[in-house]
């Protein structure tokens, strides 16, 4: 296994914790994809344990998830929809398919305390997969973290720091602690590997025409990314999904560079109800932006009222309970389906549980 930088292209060590390149841009593993052949038991994380760069995962059973076909959505639109129901996860979000992966690095390399960055769903993950591996843990929250939450994070046992700021003070913050001597967990090099198990099991459910992919870090997507290139490697897909990243009108970077062909400009005060895609500076929206163009995909972004009334379309035409950052793809969609090839198979994924984030009462 290689660690290099994804701006600088700089080599990094793989012998010790190391999470970021001297000119401060964000590593990646680069590996040949292992030369594999799936059996066919059933899908989850460990299926695809050869594609992680640990030998052993500390796992909750997270993975495996459903992909559901839409019940009315789809029809509506004249497209063959499905959902990933990503809030059957241990700890209700897809959080813990990298959760699995990093945390046994951090165990591999014996680190007995970690610290992580989170805008709750992230905290709460790392919280249950460091409970069970034995590792102290704190996490830092921004100052408008959901109380349902940092409950969540707080009955796994980890402490928690709340920040007077955004979520990219709270990573700022962590990263210095973690200068000291904690493990850093959060956005960085081996939580994308894990989440790459997102995209290797659609690219075994279905054969996707476009998958609609919420971003806050851009890690998701990121990974998504990277799955389909390593199964395209190995021949294992035959197409390559366009990807379509959606963010929120207060928070949609990614999407404004993308949409205007600029850079990524940061913003000091995103603000959405979706806090699990409130980002004002992704980590990875190098990565994310890559992975669309490569794709040829596209972004968008949605407000908060068409991510709220997505939230409760999902619930009451689909059975399906997501929190507004895993109602935004829908939402996304809800958009833009005119641009997408009537009768085309679509991917939703819905990456939160609703009972983080339930939809306000009227
Ligand atoms: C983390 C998260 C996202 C965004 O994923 P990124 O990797 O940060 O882009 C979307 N929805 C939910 C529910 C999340 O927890
Ligand atoms: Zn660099």
């Amino acid at each position: 296994m290689r660690i290099r930088c994804v701006v600088c292209r700089a080599p990094a060590r793989s012998d010790r914790p190391v999470f970021r390149c001297r000119c401060g841009g964000t590593l990646e593993v680069v590996s040949a994809p292992p030369n594999v052949r799936l059996g066919s038991g059933p899908l989850s994380q460990v299926r695809y344990l050869p594609f992680y760069p640990v030998q052993e995962l500390v796992s909750l059973g997270e993975g495996g998830t459903p992909l559901l076909p839409s019940v009315r959505i789809g029809a509506r639109l004249g497209i063959d929809l499905h959902f990933k129901n990503e809030a059957v996860n241990p700890t209700g979000s897809f959080k813990d398919r990298g959760s699995s992966v990093e945390v046994a690095k951090a165990r591999d390399f014996g680190a007995t305390t970690a610290v992580c960055a989170s805008t709750g769903n992230m905290g709460a993950s790392v919280a249950a997969y460091t409970a069970v591996a034995g590792i102290r843990c704190t996490v830092v929250v921004p100052a408008d973290a959901a109380e349902t939450k940092i409950a969540q994070i707080r009955a796994y046992g980890a402490r928690v720091v709340r920040v007077r700021g955004s979520y990219n003070d709270a990573a700022n913050l962590a990263e210095r602690r973690a200068a000291h001597g904690a493990f850093l967990l959060g956005d960085y090099l081996y939580r994308r590997e894990g989440t790459k198990s997102l995209g290797f099991e659609l690219a075994e459910q279905v054969q996707a025409d476009a998958i609609l992919v919420p971003i806050g870090n851009g890690v998701l997507m990121a990974a998504i990314g990277k799955a389909y290139r390593e199964f395209a490697t190995l021949g294992l897909v035959k197409k390559t999904p366009r990807l379509i990243g959606v963010q929120a009108a207060g928070s949609s970077t990614v999407s404004e560079a993308l949409l205007r062909g600029h850079p990524l400009h940061c913003i000091d005060h995103p603000h959405t109800v979706a806090s699990a895609i409130e980002v004002g500076c992704p980590l990875d929206g190098k990565l994310a932006t890559e992975a669309i163009r490569e794709s040829r995909g596209f972004a968008c972004t949605v407000t908060d009222r068409e991510i709220l009334a997505a939230q409760r379309l999902l619930a009451r035409e689909e059975g399906l309970s997501a929190e507004p950052g895993g109602a935004a793809s829908l939402a996304g969609l809800l958009k833009v389906h005119s641009q997408l090839r009537p009768g085309s198979t679509v991917v939703c994924l819905v990456t939160g549980h609703g009972l983080k984030g339930p939809p306000p009462a009227r």
